[in-house]
């Protein structure tokens, strides 16, 4: 471990080598995932011709400590272990007596917290012979993610992606392509999904639960193509456990406790692998976790918990989650990556029983947090971490109003620099506040 007042950087044989599950943790069973047709519990060979066993095995496992195995840990390293960083010039500038810690998942090659787990997805879909994986992505960094870590493992990959982040968004589109994935604008006709909503709609400009239909009928139909998900599913959250173990080793090695933790929620991913592994002794230390998801897709604060359909058409089978239903189109915000309409099962679960809050922030008070934090901490965030930022600088803010020497470390899930299009809308007062 090394800290030079600003970065805790872990020594390479402290990163983590086991990911944390938080299913045997709950505090209650997870409703089971229902299957579309009959209603019935899904089984393990329901989910087969789009899953690798492997992850299969992951989605449902009551094991608390999963081995990561040699070959994905390698690719880790690429970036991996990842900083965490004093936010001091950002501290200053609100004049906080808090002290404001961020990880920053920005430094893997697609920019983004999303390959922790697409490396895993496609590793074990390598070792069971698969040569293709099909995608849906919204902005654009799971289908990045995605083709980067397919690559690796000499896979093909395709990715529907999302039509308005298609337009808005096109050097993620060449991002991909340059990691050699193919990508195709949803809804799109390659599909039976695409092609009816198309006829119904010809300007649909999309929405990631669409886009998850057409990957997952792209997978069933075809041989040795399989689908993966970026977000919500519990093997997802488990790969991304190892943002939250870094983060607690290295507040350890300073001997700092967190009085707040604060992300920004879309499927969940990125802000469960941060703060799992501090939430079963969250209540017991006093620690208050604070997820922030967009007042245009505001799935906790507005949603309802209840079983839905992962994605627009009905194909997947039906998840226990906060849902604004399947069918909810939200706006075309820049924060591309929140746009979906429900949230991971496990979190909506904690934040049922009220151990994860959440809220919502308006888009041009996250541009303005964001902007705040390029001129003090040099980074320019993704437009998604701008809404953990916005609700931690209000964090901030409450800690001078009251005098209080809090510790709030918050993940900032990935970088802005393929999302400058988003910030010249705010500069030049082009952005709605939805
Ligand atoms: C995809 C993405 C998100 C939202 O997805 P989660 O599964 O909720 O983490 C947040 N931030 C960034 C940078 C993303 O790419």
């Amino acid at each position: 471990m090394s800290f030079d007042g600003r970065k805790i950087i872990l020594d390479p044989e402290e990163m983590p080598e086991k990911w944390y599950n938080i299913l045997p943790d709950l505090p209650k069973p997870l409703p089971p995932p229902l299957h579309p047709a009959t209603n019935e519990p899904v089984k393990p060979s329901d989910l087969e011709p789009i899953f690798p066993k492997e992850l299969i095995k992951q989605e449902m496992s009551d094991k608390r400590w999963i081995r990561i195995p040699e070959e994905v840990l390698d690719v880790y390293r690429l970036w991996r272990p990842s900083p965490l960083i004093r936010a001091k010039k950002l501290e200053e500038a609100l004049k906080t007596p808090a002290r404001i810690y961020y990880k920053y998942e920005g430094v893997s090659p697609p920019g983004s917290h999303k390959p922790n787990t697409a490396v895993a997805q496609a590793y074990y879909n390598m070792k069971e012979g698969v040569e293709r994986l099909t995608t849906e992505t919204g902005a654009g960094q799971w289908g990045s993610a995605l083709s980067f870590a397919t690559r690796l493992f000499n896979m093909k990959c395709t990715v529907y992606m999302v039509k308005v982040s298609y337009h808005q968004k096109p050097y993620r589109r060449v991002l991909m392509e340059t990691w050699g994935g193919e990508v195709i604008p949803s809804p799109s006709n390659r599909t039976e999904s695409g092609k009816r909503i198309l006829e119904e709609d010809p300007d649909n400009h999309g929405s990631l639960g669409i886009a998850i239909s057409e990957a997952v009928e792209d997978a069933v139909k075809h041989e040795n193509t399989n689908y993966s998900l970026g977000s919500v599913l519990n093997h997802v959250l488990l790969h991304q456990t190892i943002i939250g173990l870094e983060v607690k080793k290295q507040l350890e090695s300073i001997d700092e406790k967190p009085d707040v933790l604060v992300g920004c929620v879309g499927g969940g991913s990125n802000f469960a692998g941060f703060c799992y592994p501090f939430v079963k002794d969250a209540e017991k230390e006093g620690v208050r976790i604070v997820a922030v998801e967009p007042a245009a897709c505001p799935t906790f604060t507005s949603g309802e918990y209840r079983y839905d359909y992962g994605d627009t058409v009905g194909l997947t089978p039906l998840l226990m989650m906060y849902t604004l239903g399947h069918d909810f189109m939200p706006p075309p915000i820049h924060a591309g990556g929140l746009r979906y309409h429900g949230d991971a099962p496990t979190m909506s679960m904690l934040v049922e029983e009220g151990i994860i809050e959440a809220i919502a922030v308006k888009q041009i008070p996250t541009f303005e947090a964001g902007i705040l934090f390029a001129r003090s901490e040099g980074i320019v965030p993704a437009p998604e971490s701008n809404h953990a930022i916005k609700a931690v600088i209000d964090e901030a803010l409450k800690a001078k109003e009251e005098g209080e020497e809090k510790v709030i470390v918050f993940n900032l899930s990935g970088h802005g620099y393929l999302d400058l299009a988003a910030y010249d809308d705010f500069l030049y007062g082009r952005l709605k506040n939805t």
